[in-house]
């Protein structure tokens, strides 16, 4: 056994318990099927741009010692996320706040807003909100879950509002100030330069091995390590013997464009439902860019087939419980730890990831 640790994937949850774990003074191995490290925080420059080429990350943490882990590998902006919703070319606020219920209903006050939404929320009767659309709407009201959160949700997750989980919409803060911060995180930005330097610095000197696919020789792999830590799909790792796990899976159309400005905003939602793409993210307002160009990436959200790239977990209950028959599959298997978006099967945070990354390696070494 050469390594004490083979790490399976690179991106975030890989790379920061690889580095722990070299600087545990632990030989480890970093293995990536993709041909660069990051996983989808992966960042690349165009036109003296970084794009985020697997859909925009912003780093946003409660933690301090979380923020100042990151702090090591990367010095942040001050990017503060503020995206803009687009409905039938009226422009809206996000997340819902003062200026969201200003433009929608006219009110001026918070007391007049918040009349308004326990109006709507009477008018529909809903007492215990059993999924997204009812958690919405007693939320913000019917006006702001048909215009800004309908057709986004049900765009982003193919799947009809009522057959969601609640949890997902709770991600979004309601407010009754004028405030369009869309995180309530204490610590939040972009790590100046991209996030792949980044990740770069974090797996500085340890072994990395690019386009190497665990699965296809897992045995050979397997015998280079005393323990593995695995962070690709679950069900993959089983040959799928339950059946898939359901993933989002997301699309990009990436476009140059010859002008300094396309949408004066780095996130713009799409949240009617005729529009085909969630939303246009124009990659220089991340970090304050004033180069001549812009480069814009639409968003196409799909259901995961095989062959592509899982995205986000689809986590309902049927899946939920599908996973819960991998996992106990994952507690047998010698020697290997399940660990990230993919090998945890769950809608992660950055911040999350790390948390839970840093967690198991102190585990490890206790
Ligand atoms: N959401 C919405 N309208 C919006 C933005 C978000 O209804 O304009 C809801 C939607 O249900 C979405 C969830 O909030 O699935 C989380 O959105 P967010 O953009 O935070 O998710 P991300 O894809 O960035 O993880």
């Amino acid at each position: 056994m050469k390594y004490d640790y083979l790490i399976v994937g690179a991106g975030l949850f890989g790379a920061c318990f690889a580095q722990q774990m070299a600087a545990a003074g632990k030989s480890v191995l970093v293995i990536e099927k993709r041909n660069h490290i990051g996983g989808n925080v992966y960042t690349e420059e165009i036109e003296g741009i970084q794009v985020h080429t697997y859909g925009a990350h912003i780093f946003h943490t409660n933690d301090k010692t979380v923020w100042d882990y990151v702090n090591r590998f990367a010095e942040f902006n001050r990017y503060t996320n503020s995206p803009v919703a687009n409905y039938h070319g009226e422009l809206y606020s996000l997340p819902f706040n003062m200026y969201t219920f200003h433009k929608m209903w006219g009110v001026v006050t918070p007391r007049e807003a918040e009349a308004k939404i326990a109006q709507q929320r009477a008018a529909a009767g809903i007492t215990q909100p059993r999924n997204l659309e009812e958690q919405a709407i007693s939320l913000v009201g019917t006006d702001i879950y048909e215009r800004l959160i309908k057709g986004y949700t049900e765009k982003q997750w193919g799947r009809p509002c009522s057959q969601l989980p609640a949890f997902i919409i709770q991600r979004l803060p309601v407010r009754l100030t004028f405030d369009n911060n869309y995180f309530t995180a204490k610590y939040q930005g972009i790590p100046i330069g991209g996030y792949t330097a980044m990740v770069d610095k974090m797996l500085a000197g340890i072994d990395v091995r690019l386009k190497v696919d665990y699965l296809e020789n897992k045995a050979d792999w397997d015998a280079m390590a005393k323990t593995v830590v695995y962070t690709g799909s679950i069900d993959s790792y089983f040959q799928f013997r339950y059946g898939p796990l359901s993933y989002r899976s997301v699309r990009f159309e990436t476009e140059v464009l010859d002008m300094p400005n396309f949408q004066g905003n780095a996130v713009v939602n799409y949240t009617d439902a005729q529009t085909p793409y969630t939303r246009i993210i124009e990659h220089k307002f991340f970090e304050f860019g004033t180069q001549p160009k812009t480069v814009i990436s639409r968003e196409y959200s799909s259901e995961w087939q095989p062959g592509e790239e899982p995205y986000y977990p689809v986590n309902d209950e049927e899946n939920n419980a599908l996973y819960q028959r991998y996992k106990a599959l994952a507690r047998k298997e010698k020697n290997t730890i399940f660990g990230g978006r993919l090998g945890e099967y769950r809608y992660y945070d950055m911040d999350a990831v790390l948390l839970s990354a840093r967690k198991l390696a102190s585990q490890e070494l206790d």
